[in-house]
């Protein structure tokens, strides 16, 4: 790198919101340099979404492989490996890390590294060089929050990254936090074996996820022998024979576990170190940005979980676009609509939209339905008929408002939803779309008919 470089766009962060940011302005022609400290690929890659569905992966083919006799296969006793897991999970995450890597060349993309400081409009200090460039996106990412409670930095107190990095199995987990990183954790180590005990601060787990849906799920996290605890005031981490025990409240009654490990799954905070001295305006840490990812500094953008909305990959990389379009001269704005939230955990839960108490804290008048699996013919086939799909539409029009789902491949299935609160699409709509069969979005398409009639595959509803 030369003393001082000059592109149209200097991306800060190379995750999920800033490469794609990058890849759209180099497909629109733009010279664009991407400055990263770490790998390319981000939380996302690297310690996110990658990694932990891959090891999903792996305790859901255990499941499975235990369940073979039910589908008439016969195997011998299923064990999990867990070196071997982490070692596909390992391969996951290099292969796809090479593929970005091989791309962000193809689009002749400068990756400049390491840790990059803004320091005005347009301008970027790595090390002692500088970096002009017309215009600037922020994309720094977020890290694992900490309890400010005694023992949280204790040994064997971890956070989702250092979790990824396990060398065994822990016989016995403490997950603080009932959120998306705290179920699925809870989930994968319940199927390899560990005891598994949750505390939930809130009197739900789940927050963002329609109420009925996260009250159903708990459920069945309960029938897969995760103990959980909500109300509970996490108080202290201490040490007890090697193993750690946590103290909590749970309506003024003091209680107790002891575990070989504990997950601190309590949230994440934007990464805005130093970025106010910039001139960026910040709020509770987060970067502040206008509808079009405009920061207050002129020609600063930031996307992604610096700005603290959403805090989700596909967020990230969809406000990517649009800032890198608007910094080359767009006029496009974000549209959080559609915004899927996915869990991926056993059974899958996935969302978009209203949820049934959102529509009705905003005093729109709606109408619910809900269609379970158990009578959808792909999930019996799949052995997975678990669960339902809750369509929450405005009464008057039909307008789909909201799709929540809690079942077999939720995650997947949520894309109907999706379109179909971005299009701004009726029950009716979805109802006379010919959907194919035996699939699982049918469970979509008889709820749908649920709100304009009756589902058809459904004695009583
Ligand atoms: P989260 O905000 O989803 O959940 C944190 C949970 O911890 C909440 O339920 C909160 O009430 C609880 N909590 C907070 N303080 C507590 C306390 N003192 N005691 C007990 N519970 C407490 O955050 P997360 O699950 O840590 O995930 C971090 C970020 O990563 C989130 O923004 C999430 O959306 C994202 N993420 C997304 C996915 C996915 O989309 N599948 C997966 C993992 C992470």
């Amino acid at each position: 790198m030369s003393d001082a470089q000059f592109f149209d766009l200097a991306v800060l962060g190379g995750g999920p919101g800033g490469y794609v940011a990058a890849l759209r302005a180099a497909q629109l022609g733009a010279k664009v340099a991407l400055v990263e400290k770490d790998r390319l690929g981000g939380t996302c890659l690297h310690r996110g979404c990658i990694p932990t569905k891959a090891l999903l992966r792996s305790a859901e083919a255990l499941v499975e492989a235990r369940a073979a006799s039910e589908f008439g296969v016969t195997v011998g006793e299923a064990a999990s490996d867990f070196e071997a897991m982490m070692a596909w999970k390992e391969r996951t995450v290099a292969h796809q890390a090479e593929e970005l890597q091989r791309l962000i060349a193809w689009r002749k993309i400068e990756v400049l590294a390491g840790e990059g400081r803004l320091t005005g409009r347009g301008s970027i200090l790595i090390g002692e060089e500088s970096v002009a460039a017309r215009r600037v996106i922020v994309a720094t990412g977020s890290l694992p929050a900490h309890l400010p409670i005694a023992g949280a930095d204790l040994e064997g107190v971890l956070t989702s990254d250092q979790m990824l990095e396990l060398r065994e199995i822990p016989g016995s987990l403490v997950v603080i936090g009932a959120g998306v990183v705290g179920c699925e954790f809870a989930c994968l180590f319940a199927a390899l074996g560990s005891r598994v005990t949750v505390l939930e601060v809130l009197p739900r787990i789940l927050p963002g996820i329609d109420e009925e849906l996260a009250r159903r799920f708990r459920q069945m996290l309960r029938g897969q022998g995760i103990a959980m605890h909500t109300g509970a005031e996490v108080q202290e981490i201490a040490s007890e024979d090697g193993r750690l025990r946590v103290v909590f409240a749970v309506g003024g009654e003091e209680k107790r576990e002891v575990a070989d490990r504990v997950l601190m799954a309590v949230g994440h905070r934007p990464c805005s170190d130093r970025l106010g001295e910039a001139g960026l305006a910040l709020k509770d840490g987060a970067v502040v940005v206008d509808e079009a990812l405009e920061t207050g500094v002129e020609g600063v953008y930031a996307v992604g979980d610096v700005t603290g909305l959403y805090m989700l990959a596909h967020v990230a990389s969809y406000q990517g676009i649009i800032a890198a379009e608007n910094s080359l001269g767009g006029r496009r704005t974000a549209d959080y609509r559609g915004v899927p939230k996915c869990v991926y955990t056993s059974p899958e839960v996935a969302s978009v939209g209203l949820s049934e108490e959102e529509a009705r804290d905003q005093g729109i008048a709606h109408k619910v339905s809900r269609f379970p699996f158990s009578a959808v013919a792909r999930a019996q086939i799949l052995g997975q008929a678990v669960g339902l799909v809750k369509l929450v539409c405005e009464e008057a029009s039909g307008i789909v408002l909201g799709v929540h789902i809690l079942g077999p491949r939720a995650t997947d299935i949520i894309g109907e939803g999706v379109l179909a609160v971005r299009m701004g699409a009726t029950a009716q709509d979805l109802a006379h779309t010919m959907h194919a069969h035996p699939t699982l979005p049918e469970g979509i398409y008889e709820a749908a008919w649920g709100i304009i009639d009756s589902p058809f595959h459904l004695r009583r509803v």
